[in-house]
């Protein structure tokens, strides 16, 4: 079955096509400033192609993608019917969506209701579905969500201790994101370790720009650190994380902030980006760290005292913890932030083997075999976790 993946952003398209169930990727490619002067990079049979044009929307952009699809040149397949199903990553699914959904009109309607707590992510998500729906109308769509997998939370865990009518009249709750990483990531540790991810407490470290821990019992999410929207939670490249709310009306007041200003603050002007002054990117925040630097220091300590204090209460939570999984962009690339994380957790019997630590983007264990609890890192694979679901779904 050849699956297109799709993660629509609000001016970007991200595919892959992937061939299941042997998850073979076809090819992959990227669309970027849609509606400005859109790139295309698109990386298939003969290797990289990049293309340059002004694409108006996400149809017309999509529609230009197929033509590369199907290019004798570049191309990697002879017909677009060769297209059996799209798979879309859809942020937020609210409390509707327990599991990934075929896509059809109620669908749609009850993602497009929860735009309104996801308005950076839910109506690109829909541009993406729209334009599949428009360019290829006779294959089904399928939408796998970034709060699914997190939809097991018993309210102790999900619940925030305001009045109860703000939850019954709007939904205000945890909810969570990276849903489809953070099951990618702990079924495939539990595999790796040859153990059934049912006799597991399992706790996942997913830190690239935007980052969330989660606990995992059994398979099933008990508690994760991002909330209502993905602000919550770790210090990240621009977002805040946690904060005393108070500090959100003292700043109003203090500075005469609009609503929207401080929102754009707490988003785009915060983590490791506003501590530093100087970037999002966690290899300038190391360097500048490494070379002595007072506010890269402090960022990249704020940065991962975080982590390890998500990783000391989902302990707790777990009442004890077999494996501590790290992966996305920073985890998965730095080996000097690793090993700073690594080095808070021997509470835990966790000790780092330094001479396995010292690798970019690789499934492996780094902690000594005597440690009692496991520290790996598993690259996470969304586009493959969609294909899957899709997969699963339509057979
Ligand atoms: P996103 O949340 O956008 O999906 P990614 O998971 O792709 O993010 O992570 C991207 C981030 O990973 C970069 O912004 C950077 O902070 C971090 N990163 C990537 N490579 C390294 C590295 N070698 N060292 C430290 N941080 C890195």
């Amino acid at each position: 079955m050849k699956i297109l993946v799709l993660n629509a952003g609000s001016s970007s398209l991200k595919y892959q096509l992937i061939s299941m169930p042997e998850w073979d990727v076809l090819s992959k490619w990227l669309v970027d400033k849609i509606g400005k002067w859109t790139v295309i990079k698109h990386v298939g049979k003969i290797g990289k192609v990049e293309i340059q044009g002004d694409l108006e929307n996400h149809s017309i952009a999509l529609k230009k993608v197929l033509e590369l699809l199907v290019d004798p040149t570049h191309g990697v397949l002879n017909s677009l019917e060769e297209i059996d199903a799209a798979g879309h990553r859809v942020v937020h699914g609210g409390e509707e969506f327990v599991n990934s959904a075929r896509i059809d009109d109620y669908a749609k309607t009850k993602i497009n209701e929860l735009c309104e707590i996801a308005p950076l992510h839910n109506p690109a998500n829909l541009m993406g579905i729209n334009a599949v729906e428009d360019v290829l109308p006779n294959i089904p769509n399928i939408a796998v969500f970034d709060t699914s997998f997190h939809q097991t939370m018993e309210p102790s865990a999900y619940m925030y201790s305001i009045p109860y009518k703000y939850y019954e009249k709007y939904k205000v709750r945890r909810y969570g994101f990276h849903g489809t990483s953070h099951k990618y990531v702990s079924y495939r540790a539990a595999e790796i370790l040859g153990k059934d991810i049912k006799d597991m407490n399992i706790i996942v470290c997913h830190v690239g720009n935007g980052a969330s821990v989660s606990a995992i019992k059994g398979g099933k999410v008990v508690d994760t650190s991002m909330g209502f929207t993905p602000l919550e939670g770790l210090t990240m490249g621009t977002r805040s994380g946690d904060l005393d709310p108070a500090i959100v009306a003292f700043l109003m007041r203090k500075e005469n902030m609009t609503i929207d200003e401080i929102d754009h603050m707490l988003n785009k002007q915060s983590g490791v980006l506003g501590i530093s002054g100087v970037s999002s990117d966690m290899r300038d925040i190391e360097d500048g760290h490494i070379a002595g630097k007072t506010q890269e220091t402090l960022a990249l300590d704020v940065y991962v005292n975080k982590i390890v204090k998500y990783i000391g209460s989902y302990t707790a939570i777990l009442n004890g913890c077999d494996a501590v999984v790290l992966t996305a962009g920073t985890l998965e690339n730095s080996a000097y932030i690793r090993k700073m994380i690594a080095d808070k957790l021997g509470w835990l019997g966790i000790t780092l083997d330094e001479s396995k630590n010292d690798f970019r983007w690789e499934e492996r264990i780094i902690s000594t075999p005597e440690s009692k609890a496991v520290l790996m890192v598993v690259p996470t694979n969304e586009e493959y976790m969609i294909a899957k679901e899709t997969y699963d779904l339509l057979k």
